[in-house]
């Protein structure tokens, strides 16, 4: 038997590995940082006898509540992700599986590798309605990629969508796929209506350092990006920087920050009520963003999700905070689940990579609605 994460996105430390029935493990912090619940690891195993992996360290974790509930993911092709019976105890994370092959893969959540995204951004170089272009560079090293579809004129509303500042949260970047997929498609009609009157700034991956290395929430030296955007730097966040200047370039009609929420198994939306100008003309804003995409889809939701923000008490230090305030404009994180969608079960595969793209198509539906108030 062997356990290995030594690839891209990989994550788990092997305690012992001396029995199928009793394989003992942790998850790694990030790197600089005490957050951690990402996990990627391959078993070469034995077909047709249970396979016990016990993460001892889970109720350590940045988010325990996400472990109530939770199924693990498993691949043979690492194609096709499937939950496999997952128990936990309030203190341990216990995966039982029996698999059908040698060797399996399994995952917090289905992986989108550093290759898919490089060839995301060179897939949708093609189209003729997109620019590719570089804004910095990250610590270890790595192009910060940002895509701008449409050609920029004066009428047009500019609008961001910027995901996966929490490289865990790898649904984010399956948004992305779904979203950039449907808006670079010459025949949707929807795509066409919005290019005429809208310009988007897209950046599919905010955090490629810790995606690679296999972190749950931080970059190369631990900083969690979504707290450092009232004050950005190139020593602990690149990333924000270069966006935050590119941004203050473009100036910004709606921002749209896509997540994925360890806990709570729904699609919601996270506003800025809490920030200095919000006002009934933001309000309005939300509510049209809203009930549009409630429209468009039965995976969005808007009873469940985070408390609101009282007036005045939001943290400015997060990216659609501080983007509404600076921007006066409307601004969302998008929170998509680990688990499943808990009003649209799906016992075999939970959230999945094709249901996040498939919100990202959607979601353009709700933009072409609040495209017009945008100004
Ligand atoms: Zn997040």
């Amino acid at each position: 038997m062997r356990i290995s994460a030594n690839f891209d996105s990989g994550n788990i430390q092997v305690i012992s590995a001396d029995s199928a029935d009793n394989i003992r493990l942790a998850i790694n912090k990030d790197n600089q940082s005490d957050f951690y619940q990402w996990f990627h690891y391959k078993l070469f195993g034995e077909a047709g006898t249970e396979h016990v992996m016990v993460i001892e360290n889970a109720s350590g974790s940045a988010y325990p509540d996400g472990w109530d509930g939770y199924q693990a993911l498993a691949s043979y092709d690492r194609e096709t992700w499937f939950r496999v019976p997952t128990e936990y105890n309030g203190k341990e994370l216990t995966i039982r599986h029996t698999p059908e092959q040698e060797s399996v893969y399994y995952a917090y959540f289905v992986p989108y590798s550093y290759e898919r995204h490089q060839d995301l951004i060179q897939s949708a170089q093609q189209s003729v309605d997109c620019y590719h272009e570089l804004l910095g560079e990250t610590i270890d090293g790595r192009e910060l990629n940002l895509l701008v579809i449409g050609e920029p004129a004066e009428h047009k509303n500019t609008i961001w969508v910027t995901a996966r500042q929490h490289p865990g949260e790898s649904m984010a970047e399956w948004f992305m796929e779904g979203f950039l997929g449907r808006l670079l498609d010459d025949e949707d009609g929807v795509a066409r209506k919005l290019l005429d009157n809208n310009v988007f700034y897209i950046v599919p991956n905010m955090n490629p350092d810790g995606s690679v290395r296999g972190h749950l929430r931080t970059n190369a030296v631990g900083t969690n990006l979504n707290r450092e955007w009232a004050e950005p730097s190139l020593e602990k966040s690149p990333e924000v920087f270069y966006v935050l200047k590119r941004m203050e370039q473009t100036g910004v009609d709606m921002f749209l920050d896509v997540h994925g929420d360890e806990a709570l198994p729904y699609n919601f939306v996270a506003g800025c009520e809490g920030i200095p100008s919000y006002d009934e003309r933001h309000k309005d804003l939300e509510n049209t963003f809203k009930a549009a995409l409630l429209t468009a889809t039965p995976e969005f939701q808007t009873k469940y999700g985070y408390d609101l923000d009282a007036p005045g008490q939001a943290n400015m230090t997060v990216a659609n905070s501080a983007v509404g305030e600076k921007f006066k404009c409307l601004s969302y994180t998008l929170e998509m689940p680990f688990k499943d969608n808990a009003d649209l079960p799906d016992e075999d595969f939970g959230w999945s990579a094709p249901r996040s793209q498939r919100l990202g198509e959607d979601v353009l539906t709700a933009i072409l609605a609040v495209s017009p108030k945008l100004r």
